[in-house]
């Protein structure tokens, strides 16, 4: 009896511990995408395409106040007079542009070696220093905010969150749900099962509805689940089938019922493109199969198709590659190219998505010209990595374009990306990074023994 009392007064004990710590860490009202630090700021003498108007504003002044919060952006000859001692950035006649999302990455994902390799040759350790490292270098590159669909823990959003860590404002899925045998299956041909935390096997409505949970649990901002197999994997196929509707069903409400949050489906072939959109997700990453169908329903139910076409413009080495990977993804390829410029030519909602991890990290941007390439124009590219991704992801009422009341996340371009998009493709022309204010990036200011702006031909001056 005593035995049993005192552990009674041991658990109520522990649990007060438990909700005492609750309260104090966990329990902020931060929503999802907010960061700490903000400062005040004005930029002058660019270039601004502002990710809503057609056009782009000539000669443009943007100015932030201390709350990192836009109050004037539209042309130099209407702006207000500076504020003394406000932090000022001469843009050199650059492009200023809303700060890019990217809205597919895989930060915990090495691109220079598969996740295997990584798994059996990186210590823990190394491995957290290698992502922090891709945190920066993607915010170098212009992703100020991205969504990361697996294998990267929630502490990092945290980090970032807190300002411990340099990176993008991040969405996590944590994980990535699919059927025994499916897209997530970690088991090796050999039988080695690797047991990735970051993969769960869910079999049934209520396995689904439980992995779910688990990754509620460990802080998912979106679930991550597979209605088709893959190109890159060697034992299913884009057009087998993963997660039936009913459990893809089971997946949306249950994130539903925590805080109303999206579910991304991984979905290449033409079947589980419709299974998905029909089970309720809000976004079809790949995509890769989809026909007329596909697009209609994508359209009725306001979901966003995320493309990566990175992946699919990636040059392919029938050298480097195994047989059965290089003919499946030859032909998926060719495949994909059509399908999707037919997406676009329909005008489907799309956001900007790379699968950096699997693709080289911190060359995000580059996923706008192959939208180009494939019918996009320059602008409505630039539109989809940044207002139509941030509605994606629910936080267009403060990210994702350079309007009064915004926050002031921006990046400047040297150059104009209206003129030629590829000049956003090459990280060295992103010459400032800046997340409400606070400038992360600034190659303007380097000393004189960096070659000056002036120097670089991609650079039109206005004056
Ligand atoms: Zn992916």
């Amino acid at each position: 009896m005593m035995v049993a009392d005192d552990s009674c007064i041991k658990r109520i004990a522990l649990k007060e511990t438990c909700e005492f710590l609750v309260d104090t860490e966990s329990q902020r009202t931060v929503r999802p995408m907010d960061i700490d630090r903000r400062s005040a700021l004005r930029v002058h003498n660019v270039r601004l395409i502002d990710g809503v108007e057609e056009t782009a504003v000539p000669d443009a002044v943007l100015e932030a106040d201390d709350d990192g919060r836009i109050t004037y952006a539209g042309p130099a000859g209407r702006a207000p007079a500076a504020p003394r001692g406000i932090a000022t950035i001469d843009g050199r006649g650059g492009t200023l542009l809303p700060g890019f999302f990217d809205c597919h990455v895989h930060l915990g994902m090495p691109s220079n070696q598969s996740v295997v390799e990584q798994a059996l040759m990186t210590n823990d350790v190394m491995r957290v220093i290698q992502t922090v490292r891709r945190l920066r270098r993607t915010l170098e590159s212009g992703i100020t905010s991205a969504r990361d669909l697996g294998a990267l823990p929630a502490a990092y959003r945290d980090a970032v969150t807190g300002g411990e860590l340099a990176g993008p404002r991040l969405q996590v899925s944590v994980g990535i749900i699919s059927h025994t045998g499916g897209h997530a299956d970690s088991t090796l041909p050999s039988g080695l099962h690797l047991d990735f935390d970051f993969c769960v096997l869910a079999d049934d409505v209520r396995e689904v509805r439980l992995a779910a949970r688990r990754m509620l649990r460990d802080g998912a901002d979106v679930i991550k689940i597979c209605t088709t197999g893959g190109i890159s994997s060697a034992t299913d196929d884009p057009d087998d089938e993963d997660l039936l509707e009913e459990e893809v069903a089971a997946a949306v409400d249950e994130a539903r019922r925590h805080g109303g949050r999206p579910v991304a489906a991984h979905a290449q072939g033409r079947a589980g493109i419709l299974t998905a959109i029909r089970g309720g997700v809000r976004s079809v990453e790949h995509g890769f199969g989809i026909d007329d169908q596909g697009c209609d329903l994508l359209g009725e139910r306001e979901a966003f198709l995320v493309p990566t076409l990175q992946t699919v413009f990636r040059p392919l080495e029938r050298s480097k590659t195994s047989p059965w990977r290089y003919e499946k993804k030859r032909r998926w390829n060719e495949i994909t190219k059509q399908n999707i410029a037919i997406a676009i030519e329909r005008k489907v909602n799309i956001a900007a998505g790379t699968d950096a991890g699997i693709t080289p990290h911190g060359n995000n941007l580059a996923e706008l010209a192959h939208l180009v390439e494939l019918g996009m124009t320059p602008m409505d590219a630039i539109r989809a990595a940044t207002v139509n991704s941030a509605r994606m992801l629910e936080v267009d009422d403060r990210l994702g374009s350079l309007r009064p009341g915004m926050l002031a996340d921006l990046v400047i371009c040297a150059g104009d990306p209206l003129q030629d998009i590829n000049l956003l493709s090459v990280p060295e022309n992103i010459v400032v990074v800046a997340q409400q204010g606070v400038v992360r990036k600034n190659a303007l200011s380097l000393g004189p023994s960096v070659k000056t702006l002036e120097d670089q031909p991609l650079l039109e001056r206005t004056s």
